[in-house]
Parts: structure tokens; sequence; C-alpha cells
């Protein structure tokens, strides 16, 4: 059962429609007509009409719109959840703390953070004392957002308050298999009081994405697949504008044999199965030192066994939200039992209910050709390879070709560090796992195929802004020394200067 369906294949003039339904219970959540190339470029047109005005009000009064957003949302927030869990079937929780508190604390954290970051700066000169210079950030115009469906809401809001925080204006297009969600943010801010035009949500799939990228943006900020961050970066680079890439991960755990044991196995179980391993920075295979790895495994299949799935009553893990992810998984784990890998938890989905229920899955004499070790699974499914010691375990943890995230668990926190700076991947966790996306100071993005360019923190605000320099004569002399017209005067003075600026220790301090 799909759940998203194409209901009518567009003839002339008319628009595709897809049926919605719900990955816990399969239930119709409705229809959508999915925007067309037209409907994309007019909400692009409506965007730039609206972002002028929007970047000459200023911080301040940007930010007073996006702490608007937040009373909106404290007061919406039941309905917001409720719209969230329709179409992800999520535990209550992981809406709450993923979704909800994280989508206050950006609106909240960039509406303080921007002027700081983005107002205009003077910077001395090391050299030319007689000039100044002046740093100043322009927001880019339109930027496009493109996101995922496992965190529909945080990963449409978060960028597109960054993008606005900047001065910019955002055309979203959600997944197409939770757009009701992305439709949310668009809402939010409207009834903040923002400007027509300044956030528009378009809605469709894959080619309403496609002619977003092509719609005459001034940025894309992609959030999904290595496969389709891939093409989108194709087009941008033929456009040359800027995108900034959030792609898949293949993240390793690597639990050291000081590791806390209780601490390490609750980890990894979270790590692998919070929202159903949905995660980008989900702990996907796991690295455990020998002389603890018969205890931690022991830990890590109990607290697997406790855990609740399911539509009915409180539950831990929630569905698949999109049925070609749930068929990876099972791609993953048929691949590996055949290589020998064996189940201790799971491994099936949940016969009791016909949604896209896959039971936590703890598998173990895992090897790295195995799929489940190398492909992203994106799924609830936690690998766990025994290794000699740590340098085997960060061999491995590097023989991937991806680079997000990691988790390093022991009691050493300065080995901890040292482990953490030895992967290959954009955030590292000591003795924690997940919560590098939460962390607004934290500049977030992969290395190698995990994606291209840095999203939240300073460094996420810049990328929304081009920086011009701005250099300005400070005395207004009649000329300059290396103006015209040359001669061997000034050439000796100029070789006086190099000997004494580089030459000397007065002259290297004085620079
Ligand atoms: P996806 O690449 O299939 O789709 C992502 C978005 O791109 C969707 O809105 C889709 O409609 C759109 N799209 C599809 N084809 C397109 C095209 N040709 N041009 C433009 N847009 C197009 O990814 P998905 O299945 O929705 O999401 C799962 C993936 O996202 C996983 O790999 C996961 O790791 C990754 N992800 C990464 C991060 C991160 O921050 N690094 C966060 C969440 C998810």
């Amino acid at each position: 059962m799909a759940i998203v369906e194409v209901l009518q294949a567009a003839s002339a003039g008319e628009r595709r429609r897809l049926l919605l339904r719900s990955p816990a219970t399969l239930e119709s959540l409705g229809e959508i007509d999915v925007a067309t190339a037209d409907d994309v470029r007019a909400a692009v047109e409506g965007a730039r009409k609206a972002q002028p005005a929007w970047a000459e009000a200023g911080f301040d009064a940007r930010a007073r719109h996006l702490r608007r957003a937040v009373r909106v949302l404290l007061a919406r927030e039941g309905e917001f959840a409720a719209a969230i869990a329709r179409e992800t079937g999520k535990p209550e929780l992981e809406i709450l703390s993923a979704e909800i508190v994280a989508a206050c604390d950006a609106l909240e954290y960039y509406a303080k953070r921007a002027k700081k970051v983005l107002a205009d700066r003077t910077v001395p000169l090391h050299l030319m004392k007689s000039k100044k210079l002046r740093l100043v950030h322009k927001p880019l115009g339109v930027v496009g957002i493109i996101t995922p469906w496992n965190f529909p809401f945080i990963l449409a809001l978060n960028p597109t308050v960054q993008a606005l925080a900047a001065g910019n204006a955002v055309v979203l297009k959600p997944s197409e298999a939770t757009p009701m969600t992305g439709r949310l943010v668009e809402e939010l801010f409207r009834e903040a009081g923002l400007p027509e035009g300044l956030v528009t949500c378009v809605l469709g799939d894959g080619e309403t994405g496609a002619a977003l990228v092509e719609a005459g943006v001034d940025k894309i900020a992609f959030t999904g697949s290595v496969r389709t961050g891939r093409k989108v970066a194709e087009s941008c680079g033929r456009q040359l504008i800027p995108c900034t890439l959030e792609l898949g991960g293949k993240d390793p755990m690597i639990v050291c044999a000081d590791a806390d044991l209780e601490r390490a196995a609750a980890g990894a179980v979270f790590g692998a199965f919070a929202n159903a391993g949905q995660i980008c920075v989900s702990t996907e295979r796991v690295y455990v030192t020998e002389p603890i790895a018969d205890a931690f495994i022991r830990k890590v299949v109990e607290k697997t066994a406790q855990l609740r799935q399911g539509p009915e009553g409180e539950a831990d893990v929630g569905p698949m939200i999109w049925p070609p992810q749930l068929e990876v998984v099972e791609a993953h784990v048929a691949d590996a039992v055949a290589r020998g890998a064996r189940v201790l938890a799971g491994g099936r989905r949940n016969p009791r209910w016909a949604g896209l229920y896959f039971e936590p899955t703890v598998l173990v004499d895992v090897t790295h050709d195995m799929l489940v070790m190398r492909e992203e699974s994106f799924g609830p499914l936690l690998p766990i390879q025994r290794v000699r010691d740590e340098a085997e375990a960060l061999r491995l943890a590097n023989d991937s070709r991806y680079g997000l995230n990691a988790n390093v668990w022991t009691r050493d926190k300065r080995r901890g560090v040292e482990l953490a700076r030895s992967i290959e991947s954009g955030c590292a966790v000591v003795n924690d796992c997940l919560i590098t996306y939460g962390i607004p100071e934290s500049p977030f993005g992969g290395v190698k195929a995990s994606g291209i360019g840095r999203v939240n923190g300073d460094l996420g605000l810049k990328g929304y802004c081009q920086v011009q320099s701005i250099v300005v004569d400070r005395f207004g002399a009649k000329s300059e020394l290396l103006w015209f017209p040359y001669g061997a005067r000034k050439a000796r003075l100029l070789r006086r200067l190099l000997r004494f600026v580089w030459g000397t220790p007065l002259g290297r301090w004085l620079s």
C-alpha cells in the first residue's frame, strides 16, 4: 500500500493529485494538488516582491515577527502536534521534543542571534592602516527550501527561520509524504503577521522540487537523500547558485572498553530506534570492543525488548513513514541474514498492526560486506560488530562513503574527544547521541557523501547572506604610494618597507 498514491495523471492544463494515507493506520488523509512549474514560478515571483521590504525592515522588526510566531505556536501547539501525528504516526513525546520544542527554540534563538552575527562590522586591518574594512551581510533574496518527511515540521521550519532572520523570502517544498505539515510552516508565519508572499509553501513531489530548483531562486537549502542531493547540486552548479546539501548518514557508534555500559546500551537503543530510526543522525552501526561486547549486547537486547510499538496507547517506536524506506530496511535485514548475521530482536514487520511498523531490530555477527553496515538503512536497525580494540573500531567507522555524525562512549572524555576527532564526520558526540542537529550554536552538516555546507549556528545564518567587503580610505591623501607614476624611488621605499615589515621583530609585531 503506497502512502502517497498518484490519483490522476496530468492531462492538458490539469494538476496531478496525490492521495495521502496515514503510515500508522493506512487510513486516507485526503488529497493534495501537485503544484506545477508555473505555480512554483508564481510563488518565487511573489516572494521576490515581498522580500525587499522585509530586508529593509531590519533585524529588530524581523525578530518581533519571529517571536510572534513563537506565541502562535504555543497557542496552537496541540493542533500542530496532532497534524504532525496524523502524517507521521510519531509518538507524542517525539513530536513535542523534536518538532515543537525545537521549533520554539529555533525561532527565539535566531530572533536573538541574527543581529549580533549579521550586523555590519568594521574590521581593523593588520597592514593597511590607512584603510578601514566594513563587512556587510546582505540577504540573498529568495531561498528555495526542499525538505524530507522524517522531521517534517522542524526540518522545514529551521532553515526557513534562518533564511527569514537574515532578511530573505522563502519558497518551501516539503516532502510529498508529509505535505500538510509543511503547510503548517506557511500558516504559522502568516498568522504571525509576516507579509503576504514572504513564506510560501508549494506542495508536490520530486517534479515540484526540481521545478523549484530551476525557478530562479538565489539559493537552495536541500535536506534529503544523497541521490536527490546530487541532482539538486548539478542543477545549482549549472545555474551558479549556492546550495547546502544535508544528506544521508551511516553513523557509527564506538563503545570503548571503559564505557559506562548501562548508559552506552541505553544510548544505543535510543540512538537507533528513536523516530523509528528515521533520523539522519541515527546510530546505524555499532562497534563494541571485545572485552565488554557480551555484556553490552545483552543489555541492548533487554532494553530493546521493553520498547512499545503501535498506534494505540503509549508507544516508544512509531511506524516507518515512507513505504520505499521500509523496503530498504527489509532488504538490509534479508541481506545480513543471508550472509550470516543473527537477529537477536525484531527482524520483521510488526504483525500486530496494519501500518508501516517494523520491529526494533538488533543484529549481531555482522560484517562490513553487508548492506546494513554500508548503506543507509534509515529505519529501526541496530547492527552490532565486535572489534578487537578502538583502533579497529576507528578504521571500520571511517570505512564508509558517509560522514554525517558519530558517537563515542568512554569514561575518559579526553580520549573520547580524540577518537571523535579521528572520525571522518561533520559532527560527533561523546557519551550521548543524536543531539547535534538540535543545538543551534552547533554548525551542522556532513562530509563525504553526507553533504556540503552547514546549517545552524553563526555559519548557517551567514550562509543565507552575501558578504560584501567595503574598504574605505581613512585619510584622503592626494595620492597613494602604489599609484602612478611608478619609479625607482618608490621601488626603493617599497623594498625598505618589505625588509622592515617581514624582516624585523618590530615590523612583524606591528603588522
Ligand atoms: P528524498 O531525497 O527522496 O526527498 C527529499 C525532498 O526532495 C522531497 O521533498 C522530494 O520531493 C524532493 N525531491 C525529489 N526529487 C527531487 C528533484 N529531482 N529535485 C528537487 N527535489 C526533489 O529524501 P527523503 O526520502 O524525503 O528523505 C530521507 C533522506 O533524507 C535520508 O537519506 C536522510 O538521511 C536524509 N536526511 C538528511 C538530513 C540532514 O540534515 N543531513 C535530515 C533529515 C533527513
